[in-house]
């Protein structure tokens, strides 16, 4: 298998949209693949965008980290992930959005509870990619994706009120030390990529942007964002403290944030909640966004057709 030439198919199996779309995208309420209607930049026009409603959101790395990467060595990786989201240069400031780290905790489950204390866990996965998700990526293409973010939302609004980052250590190197080995991943670049999606951003068809479909290992370039993905960030979240929304859901377009308050949905809980739901199958109005693992399948598809046919080398 050919590392170096794999892409990370993390959520939003894009792939279609990024062959489209010559620019960035945002996350929407309707899965890609399952939308045939563009706009004219080459992006779904399916459901509503994605967005956090407050100034603010939080996230938690597990206790656990990974044998490839120490806690503290992780812990410094994602806040400079999301870090430079937060700092993008917006017309009139910087985007509106960053992220806060509310610690470690113990659960390292993809889920999300309407009633009961959450956590946005990112979480390496040392032992088996995704055990959860066996039976939505069959014939073991699971094994190909890098890492993959899976968001919560309502689905009427397209309002974010979870989400989980999963790195997959499983079955990929990964290195914190900014200077990754030719067959290792910049976990930074990763990070950074995921915390894109975090926010609700989709991928590109801009290959020198950080929320291009595809990395490299060996190379720590994704880290930096591009102009494609600052203009991104700038219309999910403005400097002026507004969220870029649907007119359907705001009929300016524009919605103002709420104060900052980086608490999961129904508070922290460094546990898993026992009855939350790992999937899509929950309560109505919200979904979680666990579709993207099902959707990797798709993208990954498309890769495999595009290795069995040419450059890429194993
Ligand atoms: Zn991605």
């Amino acid at each position: 298998m050919n590392v170096r030439a794999l892409r990370w198919a993390s959520i939003a199996a894009s792939l279609v949209v990024a062959s489209r779309a010559d620019a960035y995208c945002r996350s929407r309420t309707v899965r890609d693949v399952a939308c045939d209607t563009f706009d004219a930049s080459g992006c779904p026009t399916c459901g509503v965008p994605l967005f956090w409603r407050s100034r603010c959101v939080g996230f938690s790395l597990q206790q656990d980290a990974s044998k490839q990467v120490a806690y503290d060595a992780a812990e410094r990786a994602v806040v400079r992930g999301f870090a430079r989201w937060s700092a993008a240069p917006c017309p009139g400031g910087t985007a509106s959005i960053d992220a806060r780290d509310l610690g470690p905790v113990l659960c390292s489950a993809v889920a999300y509870s309407t009633r009961a204390p959450n956590q946005n866990t990112i979480v390496f996965r040392d032992g088996t990619w995704r055990p959860d998700g066996a039976t939505s990526n069959p014939g073991g293409l699971r094994g190909e994706t890098i890492a993959l973010t899976t968001t919560s939302y309502n689905t009427r609004t397209g309002e974010l009120v979870g989400a989980d980052m999963e790195i997959n250590t499983a079955q990929f190197s990964f290195s914190a030390a900014g200077d990754p080995a030719p067959d290792a991943f910049d976990l930074e670049a990763v990070v950074t990529h995921e915390a894109g999606h975090f926010l609700g951003l989709a991928h590109t068809g801009d290959r020198s942007a950080v929320m291009y479909a595809g990395g490299e290992t060996g190379r720590t370039l994704q880290r930096e964002l591009k102009t494609d993905d600052v203009d991104a960030i700038c219309e999910a979240y403005p400097s002026d403290g507004s969220r870029t929304v649907d007119v359907g859901v705001a009929p300016s377009g524009q919605l103002a944030a709420t104060a900052c308050d980086p608490e999961p949905a129904n508070g922290l809980a460094t546990e898993c909640t026992a009855n939350a739901s790992p999937s899509c199958r929950f309560a109505p109005a919200r979904h979680v966004g666990h579709m993207h693992a099902t959707l990797t399948v798709i993208v990954l598809a498309l890769f495999r057709k595009r290795r069995n046919r040419a450059t890429m080398r194993a």
